[in-house]
């Protein structure tokens, strides 16, 4: 999730390793206050204090309205999907040309009309799959969590107690930058993957898509043209050539095929 902007995701990255290149032996000390009250946030906080984030972002976004044909496609997408409406999730659509989707921890997934105008059906219902992983696994709360060790006003979150606050402008933009530049672990990344690739099973989907959807994010992010659009859901990970080889083995291993010409 994550990763509106490869170049926000950047300076984002750069600024974290700063403030922990200058942390002192009080401030060490003060972060390891800090990361206990996180680990004690619960579910119902965190999806709160996202829930709020999400309002302020629909809010500032062009949400595409019901009547809307990319709303109607994706809800068409969802509902092919069996198992879908039983997760606590809530679909919305912006309208931006950056190729990106992203999945929250209380449940809200945005999808933008840039990665609809490139994707089949079958691609969006690969990449859903995987955002939904990252939902249902809690791996949101646990990036959150982690990234107020080096956020002062995330921190102001995790160390007031049990208490659900209203976020300050300045927390909600914040926890944004946690939410939409989030880089999840290898193991998050493979742990969604896997899921995507269940859910798709059981939603008698072909696990197929997923393959398919990976390849074009990493196809168009080789291109120069759309790569700026492109954010860095899957494209610009590392270990994206391994998580493709990952989920072809196990499409070929529970006999599936590669639907023909795809
Ligand atoms: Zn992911």
């Amino acid at each position: 999730m994550k990763r509106i902007l490869c170049l926000v995701a950047v300076v984002f990255g750069l600024s974290s390793c700063g403030v922990v290149s200058q942390l002192n032996t009080g401030r060490l000390i003060q972060g390891g206050v800090y990361a206990a009250q996180a680990l004690t946030l619960t579910d119902a906080q965190v999806e709160n204090y996202v829930s709020q984030y999400i309002q302020q972002l629909d809010a500032q976004s062009q949400v595409l309205p019901e009547s809307s044909p990319y709303t109607q496609r994706l809800r068409k997408i969802i509902n092919s999907m069996d198992g879908v409406n039983e997760l606590p999730l809530n679909f919305k659509v912006y309208k931006e040309d950056q190729v990106n989707a992203f999945a929250c921890a209380d449940g809200s997934v945005r999808v933008y009309s840039g990665i609809m105008d490139v994707m089949t059906d079958e691609e969006l219902a690969g990449v859903l799959g995987h955002e939904m992983g990252h939902v249902a696994l809690h791996h949101t709360r646990k990036q959150m969590q982690k990234q107020m060790l080096t956020s002062a006003a995330m921190q102001g979150i995790a160390s007031a107690g049990d208490n659900i606050a209203a976020l300050t402008d300045s927390q909600l933009g914040a926890l944004g930058e946690v939410i939409l530049n989030a880089k999840f672990s290898r193991t998050m990344e493979t742990e969604a993957d896997d899921y995507g690739y269940n859910f798709l099973c059981e939603a008698g989907k072909n696990p197929w898509t997923m393959v398919m959807a990976f390849e074009k994010l990493q196809q168009l992010s080789g291109e120069s043209q759309s790569s700026s659009l492109v954010s860095n859901i899957f494209s610009s990970h590392p270990d994206t050539a391994t998580r493709i080889e990952h989920i072809t083995r196990r499409c070929i291993n529970d006999g599936y095929s590669r639907p023909a010409g795809k």
